[in-house]
C-alpha cells in the first residue's frame, strides 16, 4: 500500500532563498509553512517538473522547451535565460515558471503554470 501525502494548496513554487528539499517526504503541511514542494507534476504533458538554481526566465516558454526539457541542452537556454542568484527556474515539457519569491501553483500570479500539482509525497 502506497499512501502519499499532497502539499496544502496544491503545492508551492519559491526563490532560491526557500531550500529545495532533497528528502521526497518533505512537503507543505499547513497553509503557513514555507516549503516548495519537490513532487511537483504537469497534467498537461505528463512530466515531472524539473528546476534549476539562480535562473531566470527572459521570454515566455519558448517552443523548443520540449527539447530542452529532455536533452537539457545548454545551448537552447542560451537566449532565453540570465543568471539571478534569488530565482529559481521551474520547467516542465510544455511550460516554464521562474520567481524570486514565494507563491502556490493555481494562484493568479501563477496561471502560466495553473497545469502544475503536487503529485504527492511518501509519508515521512
Ligand atoms: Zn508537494
Ligand atoms: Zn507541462
Amino acid at each position: 500500500m502506497s499512501l502519499r501525502v499532497t502539499c496544502a494548496n496544491g503545492g508551492w513554487v519559491g526563490g532560491t532563498r526557500f531550500p529545495f528539499p532533497t528528502d521526497p517526504a518533505v512537503h507543505q503541511r499547513t497553509p503557513e509553512g514555507r516549503v516548495v514542494c519537490n513532487q511537483l507534476f504537469c497534467w498537461e504533458c505528463s512530466s515531472p517538473v524539473k528546476h534549476l538554481e539562480g535562473v531566470k526566465t527572459k521570454v515566455r516558454a519558448p517552443t523548443d522547451l520540449r527539447r530542452m526539457y529532455d536533452q537539457l541542452d545548454p545551448d537552447g537556454w542560451l537566449d532565453v535565460v540570465e543568471l539571478n542568484d534569488e530565482y529559481r527556474l521551474y520547467f516542465c515539457r510544455c511550460s516554464w515558471f521562474s520567481t524570486p519569491s514565494w507563491m502556490p501553483v493555481g494562484h493568479l500570479d501563477t496561471r502560466d503554470i495553473d497545469q502544475w500539482r503536487c503529485a504527492g509525497h511518501p509519508p515521512g
